[in-house]
């Protein structure tokens, strides 16, 4: 296929690049990254999206979606998809897809979870929405870039499903660390208190894929100084999106609140900036209670 890629930063350029890989014809534009190997450098979005039969955006917020979609949606040819993976607003990417549908072409939102090390191993997973036969047409490129994707509905149920699994993300990765801390308070040891919990009704992704505690369980980011992995700004820009959601939808989380005033501080006010977001457990150990 002739695909045109927007956004080859972290995330945009491994994925651009194992489409190249795969025997595709992928020219890229980005505003400041340059194109990695194997990518047909464009002068601008507009000339990536010319010819190609897929359009895959990889930017950085909503905002600049929209900038981008409407330069390159005019440029596209009928019949062609456009084919967003940024982690956006839901509104943003409902009226992005309606653009490209109003202009005859495919639209789909298509946010990913698995970070760059499954963007450069092609192991993403792609959470979809949009019409079936768009879903269709690209699902051969969700498997290059990942090993799943899920039809997840109409236009912005990609992005719903993203926000919605990220704030049980964020809910359960500072469940995990404030009960660690009151562990260490209480004088049991973390090692035990992982034993039990992993194996009991308080366990979860967080604890048991990607313990926040040094040294137990499988390798994850605090066994790296609390290296990013999954950066703390990444998971506020996404609970900040749920948030947003939940008010524009009416639904009410005051979970996902309290989760995203607490990333806020450790971000904007703490040392969370730049530090994976499990560094919350060394956060509150440090607040002495
Ligand atoms: P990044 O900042 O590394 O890349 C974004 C790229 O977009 C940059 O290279 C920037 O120059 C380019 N860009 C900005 N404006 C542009 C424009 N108008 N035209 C063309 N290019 C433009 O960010 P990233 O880590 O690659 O993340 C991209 C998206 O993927 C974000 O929406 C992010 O939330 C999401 N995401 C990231 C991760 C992760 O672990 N990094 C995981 C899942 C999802």
């Amino acid at each position: 296929m002739k695909i045109g890629f927007i956004g080859l930063g972290n995330m945009g350029a491994p994925m651009a690049v194992n489409l190249a890989k795969a025997g595709h014809k992928v020219t890229g534009f980005d505003t400041a990254a340059p194109e990695p190997d194997g990518v047909i450098a464009a002068t601008s979005a507009a000339e990536a999206a010319r010819d190609a039969d897929v359009v895959i955006a990889m930017l950085p917020n909503g905002k600049i979606l929209r900038a981008v979609a409407d330069q390159v949606i005019p440029a596209m040819k009928t019949g062609a998809v456009f084919c967003d993976c940024s982690t956006v607003d839901v509104d943003s990417a409902r009226a992005v897809a309606d653009a490209a549908l109003a202009a005859g072409l495919g639209a789909l939102d298509a946010p990913v979870s698995g970070g760059i090390g499954g963007a450069q191993a092609g192991t993403l997973t792609f959470m979809v929405g949009g019409r079936a036969d768009a879903f269709a047409a690209v699902e051969p490129l969700f498997q290059v870039m990942g090993q799943k994707a899920v039809h997840c509905g109409d236009s912005g149920a990609g992005q719903a499903a993203k926000i919605c699994n990220n704030m049980i993300l964020g809910v359960t990765m500072i469940a995990t660390c404030e009960a660690f801390a009151m562990a260490d308070k209480l004088g049991l040891d973390r090692q035990k208190m992982f034993d039990v919990v992993s194996t009991s009704s308080g366990y979860s992704w967080s604890m048991n894929a990607y313990c926040p505690a040094p040294g137990i369980g499988p390798k994850s980011p605090a066994d790296n100084d609390y290296k990013p992995g999954f950066a703390a700004e990444l998971m506020l820009k996404d609970l900040n999106l749920s948030q947003q959601a939940a008010e524009s939808a009416g639904a009410d989380t005051p979970m996902g609140a309290l989760a995203r005033s607490l990333y806020e501080r450790f971000v904007e006010r703490e040392d969370g900036l730049g530090r994976d977001f499990s560094a919350m457990l060394p956060r509150f150990v440090g607040r002495n209670g």
